[in-house]
This record gives structure tokens, sequence and C-alpha cells, in this order.
């Protein structure tokens, strides 16, 4: 657990200087990120959804023509559209400020100041080096501070920064953040539990393993407050 944590945070840290002296073939198939924020550009909203649907559906077609596919197959004929509405609507929506969810406080009536758990949220994402699916679980936890928020806000929170071409590590931290922001509190936790499909059908091959990444913050930064978060999760995995 503790090796894990220390490579998130090394990579978050550090690798912007080293990385910019690497070329992309000597990165290769390792999946680092360079920070927090997913990369984007200045004018990345100056398009319409529509727009960007009708550019998406061009290019995606280039790619299969590429290939050498026929698109006047009737199978195939539908897919350049399918495929950029599918990027724009649904698996990289969460790109769009506009589609973030709106999280409403509540006052925590009951005087619950334990610990709340959400655990084994599905989520399914990209991976951005290979734009194929990331996909598993996610563990998440907060202690109120006397706000509460709808547990569902906490799947959409999760959902949200999933539907982006991610890398584990980032997509974790934009998920703790975004909590500690939402329920104006440092005392989160969020373990993501993951494969990565890229590993898996391709390159290395390795159907076996799973990734782990986790963020401790306030109070579970303590020891004993983050292992009651384990118990709660009762995972065979020793994360
Ligand atoms: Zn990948």
């Amino acid at each position: 657990m503790k090796n894990i944590e220390i490579e998130v945070n090394t990579l978050l840290r550090g690798n912007r200087i080293s990385l910019s002296k690497l070329t992309t073939e000597e990165i290769g198939d390792e999946h680092i990120s360079t920070g927090t924020e997913t990369p984007m550009t200045a004018d990345a909203f100056t398009m319409s959804d529509t727009e960007k649907i009708a550019k998406i559906e061009t290019y995606f077609k280039q790619i299969m023509e590429t290939l050498g596919l026929d698109l006047s197959d009737d199978s195939l004929k539908g897919t350049p559209q399918r495929v950029a509405k599918m990027y724009i609507q649904e698996i990289f929506s969460g790109l769009n400020p506009a589609n973030k969810p709106k999280i409403a406080l509540f006052e925590n009536k009951y005087q619950y100041n334990e610990m709340l758990v959400e655990k084994d949220i599905t989520f399914y994402s990209n991976c951005e080096h290979h734009f194929v699916p990331i996909f598993g679980k996610a563990h998440v936890a907060y202690i109120s501070t006397g706000k509460v928020i709808g547990l569902s806000k906490l799947n959409r929170i999760v959902n949200y920064y999933s539907k982006r071409p991610q890398v584990q590590e980032r997509l974790t931290m934009q998920i703790a953040k975004e909590m500690q922001e939402a329920l104006e509190t440092e005392s989160v936790a969020v373990i993501i539990d993951a494969k990565h499909l890229c590993v898996s059908s391709r390159g290395i091959k390795d159907n076996s393993s799973a990734t782990v990444t986790s963020f401790y913050g306030g109070k579970f930064k303590e020891d004993n407050t983050r292992q009651e978060f384990l118990k709660y999760l009762d995972l065979k995995t020793h994360y």
C-alpha cells in the first residue's frame, strides 16, 4: 500500500521535468501522468458538441479507410458517426465542465460525525495513452464536518472524472480533490482497483494483474482512521 502511494506522489510531483526530456518512443508503454489537471487546450470548448461530432466522424472515417475497411458495407457505414457520438456524449463527456454533477450540501441533522464509506462503485474509463478501457471499482470515504451530500453524488463524481481519457493516478486525485471541495473537508479517502485493457489485451498481455491507487487526506493520514476505512471495505486484497 505505502509503496503505491509513494509512487503516485512521486509521479505527480516530479515527472514533468524528466518527462519532457524523453521521446514518445522512450516513454513507450509506461503510463505516466503529468499532473492533477487533465491537460487541455485553451480553446477546448469553442466548438459546439454538434460540430465536434461532425469533425470526429470525418476523421474516424479516415482512420477506418486507412485500415482498408470498406465503409460502403452496411455493418460499417454507421460506425464513424456512432463512435463520434459515443466520444462526445458518453465516454468522454466528463471533459466538458458543463456536465459536472451539481452537488448540494445538506446540514448533517443527525450529528453523524463518523466515517461514511461508499464502496464498490463500478466505473468505466479509458487510458489516455492507448484509448482502450480502464475499468474497476472505486471505494470512497469521508468524515463529515457537519455537512453531507446525497450518496448518489459520490457515484456521480466518480463517473464524471472517469469519462475522460485518463491515467489511474490522476483519476484518483481528481475524485479526491472534488470530494474535498464539495464536502468542505480534507478528510477524504479514495481507493481505485482497476484493470487496464492496454495491459491485459495487448502489450505485455497480463490478464491477472490489477492496479491499485490510493489517496488519503486529513484524518485518513492517521493510521487508526485509515485502518477503520480498510476494515469497512473488507477486501481480500490488502491495500
Ligand atoms: Zn494504456
